[in-house]
């Protein structure tokens, strides 16, 4: 970690949306630097945080929340955002 704290759940979604954005099926929304920061600071808006100061605490929260049922729900609102900024660009 190179910060003092970083939010686990950050670093998933911010991971993710670069992953879902370089897919096939969301090549018909604006993946620009901008938009992107939409879709993540929306998605993380709907979400719990998850603070951790230790590498250790980082994994260990890391494999509590991949789980299939947390990788579906945190993917149903990174698709909700994607979605909404797709609607409402901001440029
Ligand atoms: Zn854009």
């Amino acid at each position: 970690m190179d910060r003092e704290y970083i939010n686990v759940m950050e670093e998933i979604v911010v991971t993710w949306v670069q992953v879902l954005m370089s897919g096939m099926e969301y090549q018909t929304f604006c993946s620009c630097r901008k938009c992107k920061n939409d879709i993540i600071t929306l998605s993380l808006n709907n979400m719990p945080n998850y603070y951790v100061t230790t590498e250790e605490g980082r994994m260990r929260i890391f494999e509590n929340l991949n789980t299939e049922e947390n990788r579906k729900w945190i993917n149903k609102r990174i698709i909700n955002a994607i979605h909404v900024v797709g609607q409402y660009p901001k440029h």
